[in-house]
């Protein structure tokens, strides 16, 4: 491919809606441009990429025995109110009409329409196991698209699907795409872990989340380098071991706390630590206001909260709601005397003497036994676990890291097969459930998860395994026929030995072709002008590392092997 006929439109200057690195770069490089809000276009640099990575998912998921399907992109709505997610799913389902006015949306996911797929065709435990994918477009409405490919509206998934005769069936086939997933991110050239993830309403005890690690991810992951427990904040148990505290405390005093909403404005007020502070919060669930109780210095982990009350949905209350209920101003809100549902964290019981707010403006209580003077419905884990909490498997102290979830595998059981009627008979003639999995890769958030993980100051370098060409051949004279020989004759021959070359025959000064050759990030360039070739040497840029080694152009064929693999072992050694 020449690089004069290719449309590669790079950027000089950073383009200010981006605020993540790989956003940066993909706009930067050419890979891709804005549509509209979080939908983007993939220009045939960022296309070649995604097709780079498909390639290897697609290879491992043929291996692991799923066989590849299509599936459309608009859904019928029936399909969803059978499966009880039309009402559930949210603002993010982007739903409408047709001209007959039938509903329909745009698919986030497929479990609706592959489950109806297979009710209709499978009958006998003979035809089970069923394992198909696809690597399709998804459309989700999301809240706050941003980070570019990252967290898009219009994005490009993998998603498989498995359906099999009982459940430890149906763990052989998670198994098999749990390993190709291993298998996957380790091809892709990605650090990363596989984590215990939350499986939220859905229900089930198997689900894994593959993360990228980068400061830049979304998620934050507890890691126990003990016993090798990693688990999703949103996911990870804390065991509290403590003994409820037998401390007499002093009799409950109001005490005027003027314009201190916040916990360090009251703690700072009151010369109290965090520690001694009840934060209450009002949550929404299904429509209940209650309250949940943690430590001042803690954070509510919401989705324990909905775990804990068999909850679908649970956002923080509105400021309204939390208004009329506590009659006080937000911030001063507090468990004594309050009339709803109260949930407080495990920890709690471990201490006293506390301060809560009064539901009274400018006002808190001190000495609040929150045994003696609430009314607490249950206890419970409810708290998001910290670096330095207890590990739930060995008891060492966890570590927290950011990620980036780029895959997820679940263990759906029967969520979407019962109520679809996804029925078989069994040996014996008689009807049963399908037990039933699902398994995405995001194929687009895996590009911008490579970028985050692997960028210089000059721009993206690319693993290897994914850079959409393998080197770029840069011909510095190109009005120079001699140059223009050994430039062809590099590019046949690297071409013969399987590597996908870019030249660079553009009419630029050689400092534009290096600045891009570094920004579009291939892992080798070879540098070819007339001084060099004067003396019979190319120049041999190892993107990653910036060694530069002088081969010979009498010698290639044997010294460039060798370079070459030194290259590919220095990525090697650098996935581990
Ligand atoms: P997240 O928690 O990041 O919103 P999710 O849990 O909603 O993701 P899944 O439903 O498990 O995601 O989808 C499977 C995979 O699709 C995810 O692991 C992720 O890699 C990818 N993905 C999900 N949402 C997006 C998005 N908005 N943009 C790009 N990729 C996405
Ligand atoms: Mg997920």
């Amino acid at each position: 491919m020449r690089f004069s006929s290719c449309y590669i439109p790079t950027l000089k200057e950073v383009p200010a809606e981006a605020e993540v690195v790989s956003h940066k770069l993909l706009l930067r490089a050419g890979m891709v441009r804005k549509l509209t809000s979080g939908v983007y276009i993939y220009l045939p640099l960022g296309l070649k990429l995604l097709e780079r990575i498909t390639a290897v998912v697609r290879e491992e998921m043929n291996a692991a025995g799923f066989q590849e399907l299509l599936m459309p992109m608009v859904q019928p709505a029936d399909l969803w109110q059978e499966s009880g997610r039309w009402e559930k799913y949210g603002k993010e389902l982007l739903r409408f009409h047709d001209r007959n006015g039938r509903d329909y949306c745009l698919g986030p996911t497929h479990e609706e329409v592959i489950t109806d797929l297979v009710r209709g065709e499978v009958r006998s435990y003979r035809q089970l196991p069923v394992r198909l994918y696809q690597i399709q477009t998804k459309f989700r409405d999301e809240i706050r698209p941003r980070f570019g490919l990252m967290r898009g509206r219009e994005f490009v998934m993998k998603d498989a699907y498995s359906y099999d005769v009982s459940i430890p069936a149906a763990e052989e086939s998670y198994k098999l795409m749990y390993d190709a997933y291993m298998r996957i991110f380790s091809r892709l050239g990605l650090r990363f872990r596989a984590v215990e993830a939350d499986t939220g309403s859905i229900g089930g005890n198997f689900s894994h989340e593959f993360m990228v690690l980068a400061d830049t991810g979304e998620d934050t992951i507890a890691v126990c380098n003990q016993c090798g427990y990693a688990a999703n904040v949103e996911r990870a148990e804390i065991e509290w071991k403590g003994q409820p505290c037998t401390d007499a405390c002093p009799d409950i005093e109001k005490r005027a706390t003027p314009g201190a909403h916040t916990v360090d404005e009251v703690c700072a007020f009151l010369g109290v630590a965090p520690q001694k502070l009840v934060k209450t919060m009002l949550f929404n669930v299904d429509g209940e206001t209650v309250a949940i109780l943690v430590r001042g210095d803690r954070v509510v982990n919401d989705i324990k909260v909905k775990k804990m009350l068999k909850a679908e949905a649970v956002s923080l209350a509105s400021q309204a709601a939390v208004e009329a209920l506590t009659m006080a101003p937000l911030g001063f809100a507090g468990p004594v005397g309050l009339s709803i549902p109260v949930y407080a964290d495990n920890e709690l019981i471990g201490g006293t003497d506390y301060v809560t707010g009064a539901n009274e403006g400018d006002a808190h209580f001190l000495h609040v036994d929150l045994r003696r003077d609430a009314k607490i419905t249950a206890w419970g884990d409810l708290r998001e676990i910290e670096e330095g909490d207890a590990c739930p498997r060995c008891g060492a102290t966890v570590e927290l890291t950011k990620g980036i979830e780029v895959g997820h595998v679940f263990m759906l059981g029967m969520r979407y097969t019962e109520p679809l009627h996804a029925f078989f008979l069994d040996e014996e003639g008689k009807e049963k459930c399908m037990i039933n999995g699902c398994y995405g890769i995001g194929i687009s958030r895996v590009a911008a998860a490579a970028i985050e993980q692997n960028h210089d100051g000059r721009g993206i370098v690319f693993p290897p395994q994914i850079s959409p060409y393998a080197c770029m051949l840069i011909n510095l004279d190109p009005k120079d026929e001699k140059v223009c020989a050994i430039v062809e004759d590099l590019r046949i021959r690297l071409q013969n030995a399987g590597d996908e070359v870019m030249v660079d025959d553009r009419q630029e000064r050689p400092g534009v072709k290096f600045n891009d050759a570094d920004l579009l990030g291939f892992p080798m360039q070879i540098i070819v002008g007339a001084r060099g070739a004067a003396s019979g040497n190319v120049e041999c840029k190892d993107r990653r590392t910036g060694e530069k080694s002088n081969i010979s152009i009498a010698g290639f064929g044997e010294e460039f092997p060798a370079w070459r693999e030194k290259v590919l072992a220095g990525w090697r050694d650098r996935s581990k």
